[in-house]
């Protein structure tokens, strides 16, 4: 008997957790953590009681009372008994939160496979931040390698999407090959990756193909442009900024921005001024020689913002040490506002207090439109971006397939039954397929 469970990503983009059990093997597909999750009961300073360990989430319902997948310390004061774990393994896609942000939770004997990138950029980024998913038994893998668990085999393909070591998974279950997307795009720098995705799962004639539909909608807030789009529009925008310093603000992993954005200071002849934590993790992923990435410690271009803590961070200081005097501060970027184009996300805005840049300085903002009215962090950004008297413009190349391109890969890969995850609209898939199944939380679909 093999079947598909789905205890998040259901009707939501994000915060996939969908249980593949086959025989023995008892195998997830990421453990992500849904936008917005607990908003309806926490916020302001109101929030879960951690001192009684998981209580809350179980008792709203809001995490899946599963024994054998939580770890002893959370479940402490629980009211639900511990259970040696019961499950083969984890499979992790790609680092973002909303697919991995409850490996916290989870029983670290169970083992959590993921890209080499992906370990790589969560431990600068739980070495930097206040990110930290908790120990566990991490294994890594690179694309095209076969791992066999409890009778399964599990292949990895690479994908292209908005962070680097992004993949999805083959599942070589009894009833036949299960083919989950993670999240992708073929608009992007790597689109051939995609491209070998949907081309083995096509091979495999899967019995299920577990996609993600983020842009699967009547209307589809989302650009359809590309990152050389991203990158031209923003050489267009820097080079008419003359005598004014140039800011862009895009999501913290997201590497091919990152090096886009340098591919624009260079053109338009400015240094790229980064944020301390971003030149940290470009660093790190050096150590990944597939993954390529702007070379902080050799190109001069490159220059790294100090945010003057009292208390700097040991692994800072290590970073500006090897910099030498490619280190500026807000006084710095003040007095040579044109001779810099400045990476600044939402988290470092008040340094602009201190770089008081020019008004009518350019705002480049490289991420996503906000989709909803009461965005909190579009509320703050925008009164910064007024008070400073900054231009905005917006370029931005998304993370996933438009519908269309969603209906093509469903359409070659050609699946016995299509489960749409990570969207909103899983009605619609059925403009692809006849036979989509729409998952229902924590609902099995047997797939034989
Ligand atoms: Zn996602």
């Amino acid at each position: 008997m093999t079947r598909v469970t789905c205890y998040g990503g259901v009707n939501e983009i994000g915060g996939n957790k969908v249980l593949v059990e086959d025989g023995d093997a008892r195998i997830w597909l990421d453990m992500g953590q849904s936008f917005g999750f607990g908003s309806e009961y926490f916020g302001e300073f109101l929030d879960f009681r951690s001192r009684f360990g998981l209580r809350d989430y179980f008792a709203l319902n809001l995490l899946p009372r599963l024994p054998g997948l939580y770890s002893a310390e959370w479940l402490e004061g629980a009211r639900f008994d511990y259970e040696p774990a019961r499950f083969s393994a984890v499979f992790i896609s790609h680092i973002h939160f909303d697919h991995t942000n409850h490996l916290k939770f989870l029983d670290p004997k169970i083992p959590v496979h993921m890209g080499e990138g992906t370990k790589i950029m969560l431990e600068s980024w739980e070495e930097t931040g206040r990110f930290n998913l908790e120990e566990h038994d991490y294994r890594t893998f690179r694309t095209g390698r076969r791992i066999r668990v409890d009778g399964v085999e599990v292949t990895p393909v690479h994908v292209d999407h908005s962070a680097p070591a992004a993949y999805g998974f083959l599942l070589n279950t009894e009833a036949g090959t299960i083919a989950y997307t993670g999240d992708l795009r073929q608009h992007g720098p790597h689109a051939e990756m995609t491209r070998e995705f949907i081309e083995a799962a096509a091979r495999e004639k899967p019995v299920a193909l577990i996609t993600e539909g983020t842009r699967v909608a009547p209307k589809d807030p989302r650009q359809s442009s590309s990152e050389a789009d991203v990158r031209d529009k923003s050489i267009d925008t820097a080079g008419r900024s003359k005598g004014k310093l140039v800011i862009a603000t895009f999501y913290p992993r997201d590497v091919d921005r990152m090096r886009t954005f340098l591919e624009v200071a260079k053109a338009v002849e400015r240094k790229y001024v980064l944020q301390s934590k971003a030149a940290h993790l470009l660093l790190s992923l050096r150590r990944d020689a597939r993954i390529s990435v702007p070379d902080v410690l050799r190109d001069h271009d490159i220059l790294v913002y100090d945010r003057r803590f009292d208390k700097q961070p040991s692994w800072e200081s290590d970073l500006f040490r090897q910099l030498g005097d490619r280190v500026v501060t807000s006084d710095d970027v003040n007095r040579h506002q044109s001779d810099y184009l400045l990476q600044l996300d939402f988290w470092t805005l008040n340094e602009l207090i201190d770089i008081q840049p020019a008004p009518g300085t350019t705002f480049i903002h490289s991420k996503s439109e906000p989709i909803e009215e009461d965005d909190e962090v579009e509320r703050i950004l925008r009164n910064w971006v007024r008070f400073c008297k900054l231009r905005r413009y917006q370029y931005h190349a998304s993370g996933h397939m438009s519908e269309a391109e969603v209906g093509d890969m469903v359409r070659t890969i050609a699946p016995k039954v299509v489960i749409p995850v990570h969207t909103e609209h899983p009605e619609r898939f059925t403009r692809f397929s006849p036979r989509v199944i729409q998952p229902v939380r924590e609902t099995p679909i047997p797939l034989t």
